[in-house]
């Protein structure tokens, strides 16, 4: 078991912390992403699906399509490319790479790792449904349980420190920690990534 000072790490879309993977070859850097972690001692294991999975920067944009085959990850404007599977062995590889895994922070609308994205018919057109991306799916089902938000919940102090209370108790259930109470930690310490 660690000490209750350790960091704990959580999965974090690499484009929250700054880093230009986004199709468009942009970022989404979220500006108190790092003090906040920092705050709750916690550490960023920084993860881009899409650019871990071969796919280059830039690249064609990709989409949640629904189909005979059920909801496969595809090329918005090339339908023949399918990534669905890849995306999902990644997803496998992270929760064997990294065992002490205890939340992930969520790019939105991603249809990798967005939590609630819209899906089209297989012609590509938008549905009244949402569901997750495939990469997120596919490690909520390796690590069942874990805590994950999107981006918005950086904003909202009670989301955050609610996130923060179930990434502890998750890292307790997995006997990483026996400190289930957040304790703020400005003071000091460095933002492991
Ligand atoms: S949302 Fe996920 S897949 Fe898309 S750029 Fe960000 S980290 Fe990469």
């Amino acid at each position: 078991m660690s000490t209750p000072h350790q960091k704990i790490p959580v999965a974090v879309s690499a484009c929250l912390l700054g880093r230009k993977v986004r199709y468009d070859g942009k970022d989404k850097r979220h500006l108190r992403l790092v003090e906040l972690l920092q705050a709750a001692s916690l550490s960023a294991v920084e993860i881009c699906p899409e650019v871990a999975i071969g796919l280059g920067v830039p690249r064609a944009p990709l989409a949640l399509m629904i189909g005979a085959e059920g909801v496969r990850v595809k090329g918005l404007e090339d339908r023949e490319r399918d990534v669905t599977d890849p995306l999902a062995r990644y997803a496998m590889q992270v929760a064997t790479r990294e065992p002490r895994l205890c939340g992930m922070i969520c790019k939105s609308r991603s249809p990798s790792c967005g939590l609630a994205v819209a899906l089209r018919d297989p012609m590509g057109r938008a549905l009244p449904r949402k569901v997750q991306g495939r990469f997120v799916h596919g490690l909520l089902n390796r690590l069942p349980g874990l805590p994950v938000i999107e981006e918005k919940v950086l904003d909202d102090e009670d989301g955050w420190r609610a996130f923060v209370s179930a990434v502890k108790e998750f890292a307790c259930r997995r006997g990483m920690s026996s400190d289930r109470v957040w304790r703020p930690d400005r003071a000091n310490g460095r933002i492991d990534r």
